[in-house]
């Protein structure tokens, strides 16, 4: 008997929603499996997608309906594959919802065709950075980087000299998932020291370094402070936290309660502000949100970045 073929729309469009690394499966509702009556969904997550070791190939099959299929990925895609791989361990956090996936650990080593020359990014990096308020200075400063292979922009994260964990973000579309971390789980999160007693806490790199002007400011990359993030916070001894979330849903409202509690044991004052990332607005409006102004605190404060 032919084996029966899921459509390729079908695996195309489940490859978008469950983008996989090699070597991982998920179980997932079969939407229109034609052993369910009339075609409808088969809620009990029979359909099993899988990548395949070498990032090649995604693999289908429904244990319902017995329909499966195979689909290969171009070279580009299964490079960025084999990358991930490279970096993993094979666990893997699950995205959190806000646009930020987690999923690599292990030894961090950039993408190998990174470039920190501006000039050499693409147009649309170039935007993506703009429309965030990111001028070409800040990219030199902060070593921001760009791969023509992955098409993504690359944002690195060093301490004391060391690459400690990196970002990835996608530029097109249909390009997922938006961001990719890479380092271990401990050591996500970005601390920008200006010497200011305040510190801001933004999901974003971008929202880190916007703020940065006007106050220290830590990159959480998740919603979520990690154990060695709050250690550093600490040993700061800052006066006063602003906690500084996009809180468009109920998920995040409910950490940036945790931050908060977390925060105020050690924080006399914790605040929270509740608007779009700080990446999105105007220089004003994040001074008055902030409360401060940009006075002692200057770019020249900025860290100085060490090259590789
Ligand atoms: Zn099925």
């Amino acid at each position: 008997m032919r084996p029966r073929r899921l459509p390729m729309w079908e695996m195309q469009r489940y490859k978008q929603l469950h983008p996989l690394q090699p070597g991982e499966r998920v179980d997932i509702a079969h939407k229109h499996c034609p052993a369910v009556m009339g075609g409808g969904e088969d809620k009990k997550k029979r359909l099993n997608i899988r990548r395949t070791d070498d990032g090649t190939t995604y693999l289908f099959r429904c244990n319902h309906c017995g329909y499966s299929g195979g689909l290969h990925l171009s070279p580009a895609q299964a490079a960025e594959g084999r990358r991930g791989r490279l970096n993993a361990t094979g666990r893997r956090n699950h995205n959190v919802g806000n646009g930020h996936a987690n999923r690599t650990t292990g030894p961090c080593i950039l993408p190998k065709d990174t470039t920190f020359h501006y000039q050499a990014f693409s147009a649309r990096a170039k935007h993506w950075l703009h429309r965030g308020g990111i001028v070409p200075t800040l990219v030199q400063k902060f070593k921001l980087g760009y791969s023509p292979d992955l098409d993504r922009v690359v944002l690195p994260v060093w301490r004391e000299g060391e690459l400690k964990c990196y970002q990835t973000r996608r530029l097109k579309d249909d390009d997922s998932p938006k961001y990719l971390s890479y380092g271990a789980a401990n050591e996500k999160w970005l601390h920008i020291k200006t010497g200011s007693k305040v510190i801001v806490l933004v999901e974003d790199y971008l929202s880190a370094i916007r703020v940065s002007p006007y106050a220290d400011s830590v990159a959480l990359f998740t919603t979520s402070l990690t154990t060695n993030a709050l250690n550093e916070l600490i040993g700061c001894q800052y006066d006063r936290a602003v906690v500084w979330l996009d809180n468009d849903n109920s998920h995040v409202k409910r950490k940036e309660r945790e931050l908060k509690a977390k925060l105020g044991l050690y924080i006399n004052q914790v605040d929270y502000v509740q608007s779009i990332d700080p990446k999105l607005l105007s220089d004003e409006t994040i001074a008055t949100t902030l409360g401060v102004v940009a006075n002692d605190v200057t770019l020249d404060a900025f860290p100085v970045i060490l090259t590789e």
